[in-house]
C-alpha cells in the first residue's frame, strides 16, 4: 500500500473516532471514504466499530466499488462510488448514523429546508447566513442500487446539494477532503438537531 492510502485512511480512522465519541456511528454503524488521485477508493470494511478502526479495517475499491484486496466493503459501497462518479471534486464521503438526521426524519418529510442560519457557512461554497439549502429525505431501502438510483436521479433533477438523510437511519455528505467532509457532518447534525427541536416543538 502506498503513503497516500496510508494517510487516507489515517484520517478515516481519526474521523471515526470523532464520529463515534459524539455518538453519531453507534454499534457498528456508518462507514466512510476518501478517493485517491489515481482514483481508487479508501473505504471502511463492513461491520467494524467506527470509534476502534484500525489500518486493517480501511480496504481500497476501485472506482466501480469492487474490492482490490479481498476484503468486504461496507453495503452501502455503491452509494459512496456514484458520488465519486458525480462530483471529480469529491475527495471524501462520510455517512453517520446520527440521531438529529433520524429525529428529523420522523418530523419531516421529502426534504428539510435549512435557511438564515450562520452555521450554514460551514458548508462549502456558502458564505452568508442568507442562504436557503434543501436537505432531501429519502425513505430507507435494503436495496441500495435502487436507493443509489434514487438519489441519482435527484441529482438530476434539483442539481448539487450538500447532503442527503435516509429516513430512520442517517446522512451523507461530502466534500474535497476528509476535514472538509467531517465538518459538514459537525455543522449538518448541529442544524438537523436544531430543527428537530423546532418542529417538534411545532407538533405539541
Ligand atoms: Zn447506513
Amino acid at each position: 500500500m502506498n503513503d497516500e492510502f496510508q494517510q487516507r485512511a489515517r484520517e478515516l480512522i481519526e474521523a471515526g473516532r470523532f464520529i463515534h465519541r459524539r455518538g453519531w456511528a453507534p454499534a457498528t454503524s456508518g462507514n466512510f471514504s476518501a478517493r485517491l488521485s489515481d482514483g481508487r477508493i479508501a473505504i471502511t470494511v463492513s461491520g467494524k466499530h467506527k470509534g476502534e478502526l484500525a489500518p486493517d479495517d480501511i480496504m481500497l475499491i476501485d472506482a466501480e466499488g469492487r474490492p482490490l484486496d479481498g476484503k468486504k466493503p461496507s453495503a452501502e459501497t455503491l452509494l459512496h462510488t456514484s458520488l465519486y462518479r458525480r462530483y471529480p471534486s469529491v475527495g471524501a464521503v462520510l455517512h453517520p448514523h446520527t440521531p438529529g438526521a433520524t429525529m428529523i426524519s420522523r418530523l419531516v418529510r421529502d426534504a428539510l429546508m435549512l435557511e438564515d442560519y450562520e452555521l450554514l457557512k460551514a458548508l462549502a461554497g456558502i458564505d452568508t447566513h442568507e442562504t436557503r439549502i434543501h436537505i432531501p429525505i429519502f425513505p430507507n431501502d435494503q436495496n441500495i442500487p435502487r436507493l443509489a438510483l434514487k438519489v441519482d436521479e435527484y441529482f438530476e433533477l434539483h442539481g448539487d446539494i450538500h447532503g442527503y438523510i435516509i429516513a430512520g437511519h442517517g446522512f451523507y455528505t461530502w466534500g474535497e477532503t476528509v476535514r472538509d467532509a467531517l465538518r459538514h457532518v459537525e455543522a449538518l447534525e448541529f442544524l438537523f438537531d436544531i430543527e428537530t427541536r423546532l418542529h417538534g416543538v411545532k407538533t405539541l
